[in-house]
């Protein structure tokens, strides 16, 4: 098991890079603890693979060095660095049956019998393989050649890292469920530092204990779930988790209040006090599950439009315009009904400002 520092890490794809837009990846300097479940989360092109192929071995960075327990592993081959891939696509030996695919990396590291046997009967029963390891995996669907791949990542104890690239692609939606909540399992069980690359939050914020998102080559925050929705640090965060995404106003302050077109809205003394320091300009943030939408005034709430009213069954969107901003409120199933007419609560504990898309908190 190992630590991992990315010690100021970058990487163009050029053989002569010019500036930063030749870059994949900007600059990463990062230090991932031994045993957490990371998530690698940000739209494609980001630089995810990237990252993960420098940890992994299988490139070399153009800037900067990959540490493992504090030793320089940067120019070392994948084979030497003691990590399991798992890859977006079945990488496996289609004339082999399951049992002797799962057993490969054991048998290659040089694993007695017995403990090849039982490692792979253990892995095949986490991945509900058990019944097809005679079979040949040629024979096999695309969903279970992937489960294989992802038992060959699984099957060794000893490894540093196991580091997943998009890895459930091809797997339909219920086993997608059923094998992200096996992975999650199987993390909790071997402790082993796990490294989970996909675009897809929901993916994300169910698997990790932190999740990395990346966006444009670059790490813009580090956080549990749970951080992310509340204090993005950036604007893309805040569009890119949470659905629908936060809503953005742009604002200016008069004393306690942020003023949208004329309107103003009240904020906390620690959030409005945030605002007078800063420079550049100036955003509201709040998150559709905490914008309140209410038929009729209530105390503190500003007039908005409805324009439309989306049933999600459980929930519902109501989009909003306030003074030709849109909004969007997500709301429990009710009994209101909603006319053109409606009041929105900001609760002040909910508000967040940004200055040139970056939250302003306290330092
Ligand atoms: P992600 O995995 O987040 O989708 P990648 O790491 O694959 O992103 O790609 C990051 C950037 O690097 C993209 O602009 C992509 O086009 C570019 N890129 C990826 N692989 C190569 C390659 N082998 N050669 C040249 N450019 C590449
Ligand atoms: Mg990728």
């Amino acid at each position: 098991m190992a630590k991992i520092t990315l010690d100021n890490i970058a990487h163009s794809y050029l053989s002569t890079p010019k500036d930063e837009s030749d870059y994949a990846l900007r600059l990463i300097d990062n230090i991932w603890d031994d045993g957490g479940a990371y998530a690698l989360l940000g739209p494609s092109g980001c630089g995810k693979t990237t990252l993960l192929n420098i940890i992994s071995g299988l490139l070399v960075p153009s800037k900067g060095r990959v540490l493992f327990d504090g030793k320089d592993v940067t120019n070392l081959p994948p084979e030497k660095r003691n990590i399991a891939q798992v890859f977006q696509f079945p990488v496996l030996y289609d004339t082999m049956t399951v049992f002797n695919n799962l057993a490969f990396p054991l048998k290659n590291r040089g694993f007695n019998k017995e403990d090849i046997n039982k490692r792979v009967l253990e892995v095949a029963q986490i991945l509900d393989l058990t019944d097809s390891l005679n079979k040949k995996a040629a024979r096999l669907s695309a969903d279970a050649k992937q489960k294989i791949s992802l038992g060959r990542g699984l099957v060794r104890e000893d490894v540093a890292a196991i580091l997943f690239d998009e890895p459930l692609t091809v797997i339909d939606p219920h086993l997608k469920w059923q094998l992200r909540g096996k992975l999650k399992e199987v993390h909790e069980q071997l402790k082993l530092t796990f490294i989970y690359v996909t675009h897809d939050q929901v993916e994300a914020l169910t698997f990790a204990d932190q999740v990395i998102v990346m966006y444009e080559g670059a790490i813009v925050q580090i956080g549990t779930p749970q951080e992310l929705f509340e204090n993005p640090s950036h604007k893309f965060v805040g569009y890119f988790i949470g659905s629908p995404g936060m809503n953005f106003l742009p604002c200016k302050l008069n004393g306690n209040k942020a003023m949208i077109n004329g309107i103003g809205i009240e904020l906390d003394d620690k959030t409005a006090d945030l605002g007078h320091k800063s420079h550049g300009n100036l955003e509201l943030g709040i998150r559709p599950l905490y914008l309140e939408v209410h038929p009729q005034e209530v105390e503190n709430s500003v007039p908005a439009l409805v324009k439309s009213i989306e049933d999600q069954g459980t929930y519902k969107i109501i989009t909003a315009s306030l003074s030709g901003n849109i909004l969007r409120a997500r709301l429990p199933e009710g009994k209101e009904t909603f006319s053109e007419n409606a009041w929105l609560r900001f609760p002040k504990s909910w508000i967040r400002l940004f200055a040139n898309d970056k939250l302003l908190t306290r330092p």
